[in-house]
């Protein structure tokens, strides 16, 4: 079960926060468009309303209204594949002796089978596959004997994996990263308020000032009357392993990620791209709407190296079209690809050109575009690729396809030009990624380019010395 996600919190000064909720799960909706939900407390009770679909289909005025309370979290989840998944719609919410609580999460734990039977073989009833159940139950458990801090440190301990999670206890909102900071979670400052939110461009959309990111391992407990927030370091640990596809595709170009923001990478990215494979063509274009930072920095540097390329859109897209991946079948995808991008042709014909994309992951969209181009009448299409080969899953929150579905898993770059038919096809190497994003190799998460991961992937590979933090370190306490 994968979580692929956008959370936030949100706690205020006696305003209602279901509106800016709501708004910020907007701001995140391009991180999950199968379900949205928001729950919120006024001081007494909890409210819910969670529904299929998006954000704007799954609350009106009626039922924004009876989320009533100053303070909530909320939550967009990801298609899985092959269609919906009513069960796992977020946040998941438990009244439990002690309170209530409801849990947003983004990520995806390693060991949540592990955590499941032991808290099953304690008593606990889950209703769902689901991470969150296990982190909920965990967690109110732990807030059975212990304070919501030494709560919240001993579920840290307990669950591995990637997690950024945004938590309301009775009034209280919280947000937590986990210990090597795999998924992006920020914490901004309102007139009249604090919020919690998966990516900045969230805060922004609230008219509010982006305060810091929360760091890897932290915990950050708003106070309930929106007046300030405690920031507990509850785990050190000795390496950070930051999605680097989240700056690549994942994240909204106006978003800040990990101290950048995340256009002005992609365009590095794209300069960084022209550095190890340039070619010069009549024309660069980017395939809309991830391609093009890196089409505009690709084109930029080869016009600074004295190419003489014209940077212009020769794909429209129709914007009604959701992600091809949303598609359960290959021939839907292919039918999707169609669908969402049609040629300029003027552009394009009798032309070189070359197409700018962040990423290839089964293949369907390059191949689909190579014969448009070709069809449209280009005369040559070179292909250039914003990230490495995508050769393995991910295991740790994005919907990346299996091992068996990616191109890239047991073919040689040369066999995948072939295979889409490019004249030529050229990936960005792995040390451009650590250059352009200011890392090293120790601090990111490379699972999915080089089949290592940071965590403990069961029959995978890690490429860590320590993949689990140690526990039990003393608690920090500031801000
Ligand atoms: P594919 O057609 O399977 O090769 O997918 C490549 C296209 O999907 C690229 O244009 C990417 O921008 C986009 N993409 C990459 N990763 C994902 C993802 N996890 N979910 C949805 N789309 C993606």
């Amino acid at each position: 079960m994968h979580e692929k996600c956008g959370v936030v919190g949100i706690s205020l000064d006696g305003r209602e926060a279901a509106r800016p909720l709501y708004y910020s799960l907007y701001a995140l909706q391009h991180r999950g468009q199968e379900s949205a939900g928001i729950v919120t407390h006024d001081g007494f009770q909890q409210h819910e309303h969670v529904e299929m679909g998006l954000v704007g289909d799954a609350f009106d005025s009626d039922n924004l209204a009876a989320l009533n309370g100053p303070q909530g979290i909320g939550h967009v989840r990801y298609p899985t594949e092959g269609g919906v998944n009513e069960c796992c719609a977020q946040p998941f919410s438990v009244s439990f002796k002690s309170g209530s609580l409801g849990l947003a999460h983004n990520g995806n734990l390693v060991n949540a089978d592990e955590v499941r039977e032991d808290l099953a073989a304690l008593g606990h009833a889950f209703t769902s596959a689901g991470d969150t159940e296990v982190i909920a139950h965990d967690l109110a458990r732990n807030l059975l004997e212990a304070d919501l801090v030494r709560a919240v440190k001993s579920t840290m301990d307990r669950i591995h994996g990637s997690y950024s999670l945004t938590i309301m206890h009775d009034e209280t909102v919280l947000g937590v990263r986990d210990p090597q900071g795999n998924r992006p979670l920020c914490l901004g400052e309102l007139d009249d308020g604090y919020v919690l939110a998966s990516e900045s461009a969230a805060v922004d959309t609230l008219d509010g000032e982006l305060i810091r990111e929360v760091k890897p391992g932290e915990l950050i407990v708003l106070a309930p009357d929106g007046a300030g927030y405690d920031s507990y370091q509850l785990i050190d640990a000795p390496q950070t392993a930051h999605c680097f596809f989240e700056h690549v595709y994942f994240a909204r170009p106006d978003s800040i990620i990990d101290g950048e923001l995340v256009y002005d990478a992609r365009r590095e990215l794209g300069r960084q791209l022209w550095e190890e494979s340039g070619i010069e063509t009549d024309v660069v274009m980017p395939v809309p709407d991830s391609g093009r930072a890196f089409a505009s920095g690709y084109a930029e540097a080869a016009n600074e190296a004295g190419a003489e390329t014209e940077f212009a859109e020769g794909l429209m897209k129709n914007r009604y079209v959701g992600r091809t991946f949303i598609m359960p079948t290959q021939d839907e995808r292919e039918r999707a690809v169609r669908l969402k991008l049609n040629p300029i042709k003027s552009t394009i014909e009798g032309r070189s050109v070359t197409i700018v994309d962040d990423s290839i992951v089964r293949g369907t969209t390059s191949t689909q575009l190579v014969s448009l181009l070709r069809d449209a009448g280009a005369e040559e299409i070179h292909m250039r690729v914003g990230s490495p080969p995508i050769v393995a899953p991910c295991y740790l929150g994005i919907d990346m396809a299996s091992r068996e579905e990616l191109i890239a898993a047991d073919r040689t770059i040369d066999g995948i030009e072939a295979e889409i038919e490019a004249e030529s096809l050229s990936y960005l190497s792995i040390d451009a990624i650590t250059e352009a994003l200011n890392r090293t190799r120790a601090d990111l998460c490379l699972g999915c380019v080089t089949g290592e991961y940071p965590y403990d992937v069961e029959g995978e590979a890690t490429d860590r010395d320590v993949t689990r933090p140690s526990v039990g370190r003393e608690t920090s306490h500031g801000d």
